[in-house]
């Protein structure tokens, strides 16, 4: 089974665009997903392991606005600004495509086992409706150990008895291990600072990222609508039903095209 991802309409940017800034990023995500992934239901989306889901929202980052980001980055060092240019198909294995494939349903809930240490571990892929709950933590600490508890279930190998609180290089190991069986769940890449030379990996925010891109794009669109309402009198679902070239072609007409 593979999931079509469509591109998002200008309604649905302006949409966005309008409620964004009152959405956590993890709601941001399914309900941007709801729209270009109509196969899925909210409730499977809700539960998709967020490295599953990052690529579908890499996907439509792709569809909407074509494959390459152009990013900027500060260095850790010196905090010289790095502008970068990346093609999404970097970030992605395989590359994001409008068909992707889906996992089983019960992969959504897959339970990996392993040891560490003197314990014996259970866990899960955290996704975003573990992500909502833990929104409420008072800081950081607090929201790490609500997620470990949400998402593993450790016991002493000993004893059998359960474990509520792991030591650090223990949630270490198990990080590590859910980022190798799950290489999408981080999306990293390596840097370079031109100025000082110092290497290190960034981690990209897809979903913060996409925000960004929606809410300028939606800017945008916004002038536009607003230069052919002034000229032309059109109400915004007129203008909106236009193709592009269009739009553009009477926005030269009346004088507001660069
Ligand atoms: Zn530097």
């Amino acid at each position: 089974m593979a999931a079509i991802v469509h591109p998002l309409s200008h309604a649905d940017l302006l949409s966005i665009w309008e409620r964004g800034d009152r959405l956590h990023p993890a709601q941001l995500a399914v309900e941007l997903l709801q729209r270009a992934v109509p196969s899925l239901s909210a409730a499977a989306l809700w539960q998709l392991p967020l490295g599953q889901r990052d690529r579908l929202l890499l996907a439509l980052r792709e569809q909407t606005f074509g494959p390459t980001l152009r990013l900027v980055a500060a260095c850790p060092h010196c905090r010289e600004a790095l502008e970068l240019t990346i093609q999404t198909t970097e970030l992605c294995s395989p590359p994001a495509t409008t068909a992707l494939p889906l996992p089983e349903s019960e992969d959504a809930h897959a339970v990996v086992e392993l040891q560490v240490a003197e314990y014996s571990v259970r866990y899960r892929y955290p996704n975003s409706a573990d992500l909502m709950a833990v929104a409420r933590c008072a800081d950081r600490q607090d929201a790490l150990q609500m997620l470990l508890a949400q998402c593993l279930h450790a016991v002493r190998i000993e004893t059998g008895e359960p474990v509520a609180d792991l030591p650090p290089d223990v949630v270490q190991a198990i990080a590590e291990d859910m980022s190798a069986r799950d290489p999408q769940s981080e999306l990293l890449f390596r840097l370079r600072c031109p100025s000082c030379d110092t290497a290190w990996q960034a981690i990209l925010d897809v979903a913060s990222l996409l925000l960004k891109e929606l809410q300028a794009e939606a800017e945008r669109l916004l002038d536009e609508l607003h230069a052919l309402a002034a000229a032309y009198g059109w109400s915004e679902p007129t203008i909106l039903s236009l193709s592009a070239k269009k739009r553009r072609a009477y926005l030269a007409r009346c004088g507001a095209c660069a």
